[in-house]
């Protein structure tokens, strides 16, 4: 018997409206700490083997017969440029539609992209592959867990499975899953009943961590769900920093009838809805964060991490705000290093200059629109990288980073002893061998600081004694109840317990 033929494909934003670069077709061309854009047979070769949807998707067995499409990531940024997104959704029609019979569709999506005529993304990628391969086709996504669900996405797709860990140690996994209810789909001859619900309250990306509390027990208790009838649940917990009319938490539940997907999805929801007085906000001001981590420094044995989470480029932020260096500055923090600032300029600078060298510099801040200023101060550079290095940690161990001419610079204006790795290629930190592979052992510091909100714990809050979260200039707000928000559905809450959207101010 022939396998089923399966066509796979993935196409991946996360679109933080507030940013302010576009996000353009040539950023899903780059490489970064995931492969640049491809299509057709090096799909298959260059995604065996990673922590990533696609991968866990095609390694997960041999009972398909894969037909690979397309690849497309950027790192999270500003609206899709449209002319892009429609030059990339043209390319997967089409390899789709020259592919020859097809039995399913996979495809790798993120969940949370927006471009400039379209607010779902995601949604209208489905639109645009149906439009091609017709309404009974079977087609399984995986998604991001900062989703932004529409119900007309949820009616497009046969299934969809999202991460459950954040970190996002399991894309992969994810990717396995959705081969696994692909199949069953196949198997049964016919799509599973499916319901999908919207929680009432935004939760802040600072709070979505399933390292902790209360999301370690809401995915636990989302896992107990399933079982017998019910096929699949799985949550979002939703991507804030996004304008949009879908924007929040919501959930999908998979079962062999109407009554019984219902019924799971309303029992998620009140566990979601249960847990909306256990959620707290743990961002502190800047200063406050460094006072408390040279403080606690002083008994502790492993080091203080402070996250950014405001200026996360993970999350579409620029990665070059000054707000915590300063901080560290004026309170004259020692042993202290931070990573990564996406500053081009000045690495290129530190790259004329060479190791051991030292030059007036204008560290970050390149955006006052966020609200903060570049660093001027002397620095003695310390060690000079081409960002090419391995990562290490739980999440992207295994991939090749690539992130152009990197430079540590030591900083002692005023006595303080300040490391700042700068970089070309704007990234999340959320692997140590962003500190490592430039000269820096992070256990060997005091005070680490983290420009993630979450991501980063995977491999930082084992070496760290305690993890603080800074309040500071990002574009990736975290109070939802401040941000200016203007399409938001009326009445949904800005943050667990926080107050309703009433609409814009006119
Ligand atoms: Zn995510």
């Amino acid at each position: 018997m022939s396998l089923p033929r399966i066509a796979i494909a993935g196409f991946q934003h996360e679109t933080n409206t507030f940013a302010p670069m576009p996000t353009k077709f040539e950023d899903f061309q780059l490489a970064g700490a995931w492969p640049g854009m491809m299509r057709g047979a090096p799909v298959l070769e260059t995604f065996t083997g990673l922590n990533i949807p696609l991968s866990g998707f095609i390694d997960a067995g041999d009972d398909m017969e894969l037909v690979p499409i397309f690849w497309g990531g950027a790192e999270p940024g500003g609206y899709v440029d449209q002319d892009g997104f429609d030059r990339m959704v043209a390319m997967i029609c089409e390899d789709i539609a020259a592919a020859g019979p097809l039995d399913g569709i996979y495809l790798d999506l993120h969940g949370a992209m927006v471009t400039d005529d379209f607010e779902d993304g995601e949604g209208e990628v489905l639109r645009r592959v149906r439009a091609v391969v017709g309404d009974d086709m079977p087609i399984a996504v995986s998604l991001d867990l900062h989703g932004n669900q529409t119900k007309a996405f949820v009616g497009l797709a046969t299934v969809v499975t999202i991460y459950r860990t954040y970190p996002h140690i399991d894309m992969a996994e994810t990717g396995a899953r959705a081969r696994a209810l692909l199949g069953q789909v196949l198997e049964r001859g016919k799509p599973f009943a499916k319901a999908f619900r919207q929680v009432d309250y935004m939760v802040p990306i600072q709070a979505q961590s399933t390292m902790r509390e209360p999301c370690k027990q809401i995915y636990e208790d989302m896992a107990a769900l399933e079982g017998g009838d019910i096929v699949s649940v799985d949550l979002a917990t939703g991507f804030p920093p996004a304008d949009v009319h879908h924007c929040g938490a919501s959930l999908v539940a998979y079962g062999q009838t109407q009554v019984q997907a219902d019924e799971a999805a309303d029992e998620l929801l009140a566990i979601m809805n249960a847990a909306e007085k256990d959620f707290h906000d743990p961002l502190i001001p800047a200063e406050e964060a460094v006072r408390q981590a040279i403080e606690l420094a002083r008994t502790a044995s492993k080091p203080i991490a402070i996250a950014d989470p405001q200026d996360n480029p993970g999350a579409g932020a620029t990665g070059d705000t000054t707000g915590v260096l300063e901080a560290l500055i004026k309170r004259g923090a020692r042993k202290a290093c931070l990573a990564m600032l996406w500053d081009p300029d000045t690495a290129a600078r530190a790259h004329e200059v060479g190791i051991g060298g030292t030059f007036q510099a204008s560290v970050g801040g390149r955006f006052p629109q966020l609200g903060c200023q570049p660093v001027n101060v002397p620095v003695t550079v310390e060690a000079l990288s081409d960002g090419s290095f391995m990562c290490t940690g739980p999440m992207y161990g295994g991939s090749q980073a690539e992130l152009g001419p990197m430079a540590t610079l030591l900083i002692e204006e005023g006595g303080c002893e300040v490391r700042v790795v700068v970089g070309s290629v704007r990234t999340q930190n959320a692997d140590q061998a962003m500190f490592r592979h430039i000269g820096i052992d992070p256990t060997s510091q005091d005070i680490a600081v983290i420009k993630s909100a979450v991501h980063f714990l995977a491999d930082y809050q084992p070496i760290s004694e305690t993890v603080l979260f800074a309040d500071a200039p990002g574009a990736n707000p975290c109070k939802l109840a401040q941000i200016g928000y203007r399409k938001l559905r009326k009445g949904v809450r800005l943050g667990a317990n926080g107050p309703a959207f009433e609409g814009a101010e006119q």
